[in-house]
């Protein structure tokens, strides 16, 4: 697929900007045809921080603008970030700054924070088998049980996550100064 893309004159045409690049995300559908590991393995990869997250944006064709990957757009509310018809680009991108749970995915990935507020022995009960950072991001925002620890919890990491985050930043990992 990936071949026949950057074949077409369409591709070449948006190649020549040193504002297009070509990215290939890794993709997962939310449904039971999804293929979770059988061995119930949780990969290392799962544990790192969320690369996407205040990295990258999606544009929908229908002018809104989601946080991330734009793959849980439809599965978790809090990545619609504005409506690009009345909501500058900039603006949007600015607003996930204030979102707390987006730093804390940015620094420490959704995983671990399961990890943090519900434990060692419900995340591997419950996240066994999961390979795929957003699946885990979609039920971490979506399972009761743990949104209500999430935000009965939440203050004990306000002071390491912005300490991480705020050194990410002034060394430059992360894209936000440029922008700021
Ligand atoms: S892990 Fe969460 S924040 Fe990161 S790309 Fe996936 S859905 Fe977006």
């Amino acid at each position: 697929m990936k071949s026949q893309i950057v074949k077409s004159p369409e591709y070449q045409e948006l190649a020549s900007s040193p504002l297009f690049k070509l990215m290939v995300n890794s993709w997962m559908a939310f449904n039971d045809e999804y293929d979770r590991d059988v061995k119930k393995h949780i990969s290392p990869a799962l544990f790192d921080g969320c690369s996407q997250v205040l990295e990258n944006m999606v544009v929908t064709p229908h002018y809104l603008a989601s946080s991330c990957c734009g793959l849980t757009y439809e599965h978790i509310p809090e990545m619609k970030i504005g409506d690009l018809r009345t909501d500058s680009l900039l603006e949007s991108y600015k607003s996930q700054l204030k979102d707390f749970m987006k730093l804390w995915i940015r620094v420490k990935g959704p995983l671990n924070i399961v990890k943090d507020v519900m434990g060692e022995k419900y995340m591997q009960d419950n996240f066994s088998g999961s390979n795929h950072i957003c699946e885990v991001c979609s039920k971490l925002y979506n399972t009761p049980e743990i949104v209500e620890k999430v935000k009965e919890k939440y203050e004990n990491y306000i002071n390491d996550i912005i300490f991480r985050f705020s050194t990410e930043f002034e060394i430059g990992r992360l894209p936000v100064k440029e922008v700021l």
